[in-house]
């Protein structure tokens, strides 16, 4: 089944500046795809649009059905390219925010928070302070935080950018895992041509003319799964 449909959807910001155009894409539930492209060519401005971080200017998007956003937030997992964890926060409370957000209590999220942190292989972090962390086990936690309220699709937005290339490899086979694990359908925006391919059943290659997909590349594997 479709989960996600683009028709047509544009992006056209105030200043005049055409991000994303006419883009056409349908992805389907349990797909892990990447929007691969150049700097400034649009992933995140359609990434933007798909969480309803973004206004859409003109077409249509369907998450689900339903118009992007619009109080289903809690749907989506985001992971941006920084870990943007609180620093004068735990772990645990790093990870606890969005279920505080929805207003669960503390004491009721206790399990939710240990079992998110424990799949991406931080139980024994929870009282640790980020800066007491590592650049690849913020981004863990970051990872930890997007999955505790059990969307059924993750947004990544060149997650591991920031990263050297081995912490970046072994974050990437946890990701596979996560997605294998949790039957999650992954967007990840990324200009690694290496990570996209390694990680992805297909690949939507944007152009440098921002907006405009010139290809969608099936790979072999990994779609459909069982
Ligand atoms: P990518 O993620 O591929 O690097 P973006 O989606 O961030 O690209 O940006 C696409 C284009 O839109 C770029 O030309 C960028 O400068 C422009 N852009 C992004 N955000 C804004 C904004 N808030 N206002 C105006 N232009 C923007
Ligand atoms: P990076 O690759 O950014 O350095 P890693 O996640 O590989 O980050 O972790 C760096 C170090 O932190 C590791 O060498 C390891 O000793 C420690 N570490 C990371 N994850 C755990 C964990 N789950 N339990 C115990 N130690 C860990």
């Amino acid at each position: 089944p479709v989960l996600i449909r683009m028709d047509g959807a544009s992006k056209q910001f105030a200043n005049g500046t055409v991000a994303v155009r006419d883009m056409n894409l349908d992805i389907r539930e349990g797909e892990f795809i990447s929007f691969l492209g150049p700097s400034g060519c649009g992933k995140s401005t359609a990434l933007k649009m798909i969480a309803g971080l973004l206004s859409i200017s003109a077409g249509e998007i369907t998450v689900n059905g339903h118009p992007p956003g619009k109080g289903r937030e809690q749907d989506i997992g985001f992971v941006f390219q920084e870990a943007t964890l609180m620093p004068w926060a735990t772990v645990f409370d790093n990870v606890f925010l969005p279920l505080r957000m929805k207003g669960m209590k503390k004491k009721y999220a206790r399990d939710e928070v240990e079992e998110a942190l424990a799949s991406v292989g931080l139980s024994s972090f929870s009282g640790a302070y980020p800066r007491q962390l590592s650049g690849g086990m913020k981004m863990r936690v970051s990872i930890a935080r997007a999955l505790v309220t059990k969307p059924k699709l993750l947004l990544m937005d060149e997650p591991f950018a920031a990263l050297d290339e081995i912490t970046r490899f072994k974050l990437n086979n946890d990701v596979l895992e996560l997605w294998a694990r949790h039957g999650l359908t992954v967007i990840f925006v990324t200009h690694s041509v290496f990570e996209s391919v390694y990680l992805s059943n297909r690949v939507v290659v944007m152009a440098a003319r921002p907006g405009r997909v010139s290809r969608v590349v099936d790979l072999p594997g990994g779609y459909p799964r069982t």
